[in-house]
């Protein structure tokens, strides 16, 4: 899995790097695919199951789109936001992980939704230790977003990972402390953090895939896929160097809150 991990980061900080004005979400996937298939190997989404078998490798998201949006030949414009999630399967192991990355200049508001998203994740991975339970994961990360006034999915979790892409537990971003499942060493998980600008609600575009917020508002989604370890919690898509595929040189918009 860390295998897997460290390949689907470099497929992400590829798509990351690409997400400049005039490229196309299609781009993205591209950037995406090309890592996927210098590796030999490929992204569980494509043909992943649902009203129609998936067309990608990746999913590309723009602005109010949360997740699952299909890459087409959308262009990105100085000041979206965009996010691409990625899968790969290696020996039969497989890794989750998500980005989202300003277009250009962006606006303070969605440089705000970006930080208080990817900081987020990371409250929720400090939880990730053996002993705690699914419920001190989860609600780190509804408190940390809500302290911001910005709001986390109810309809969308984060999940186990392992040999599927999709495995029990699944690990909502929202909940109450000391509820749920208890960690344990051993356990992989990717948690997700889908915010929103305007309200909790979600609505299904009509190519059935797509994820919009329902008022339309902004929305950022992070992922990383992470081992509950005797150690701590262990960051499993990350580059060799222990980087997250946001923190690419040249395109590094990690902010002070
Ligand atoms: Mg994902
Ligand atoms: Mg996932």
């Amino acid at each position: 899995m860390r295998t897997a991990g460290r390949i689907n980061a470099e497929a992400l900080a590829a798509a990351y790097t690409a997400a400049r004005p005039g490229a196309t979400t299609a781009d993205l996937n591209a950037a995406a695919e090309e890592v996927l298939k210098k590796y030999g190997v490929y992204s569980p989404f494509y043909h992943y199951p649902g009203p129609y078998p998936y067309p990608a490798s990746t999913t590309v998201s723009v602005n109010n789109e949360l997740v699952h949006g299909i890459p087409s030949k959308r262009k990105l414009h100085e000041g979206d936001i965009v996010s691409v999630d990625c899968g790969t399967v290696y020996e039969g192991f497989v890794a989750d992980s998500a980005i989202t990355a300003g277009v250009g200049q962006i606006s303070p508001e969605a440089q705000k939704l970006l930080d208080v998203t990817r900081k987020s994740l990371f409250v929720g991975i400090e939880k990730m230790v053996a002993g705690n339970r699914i419920g001190d994961v989860s609600s780190a990360v509804q408190q940390y977003v809500e302290s911001h006034e910005l709001y986390v999915t109810r309809e969308y979790t984060g999940h186990g990972v392992g040999r599927q892409m999709h495995e029990g537990p699944q690990v909502p971003n929202y909940g109450q402390p000391g509820r749920g499942m208890l960690l344990r060493a051993g356990m992989t998980i990717a948690l997700e953090p889908m915010v929103l600008v305007g309200t909790a609600a979600t609505r299904v575009l009509a190519d059935e895939w797509t994820v919009s917020s329902q008022d339309n508002s902004l929305t950022a989604h992070y992922e990383h896929t992470i081992a509950v370890t005797p150690d701590g919690p262990m960051i499993l898509t990350v580059l060799a160097d222990g980087r997250s595929p946001w923190e690419v040189s040249g395109h590094h918009q990690e902010k002070t809150i």
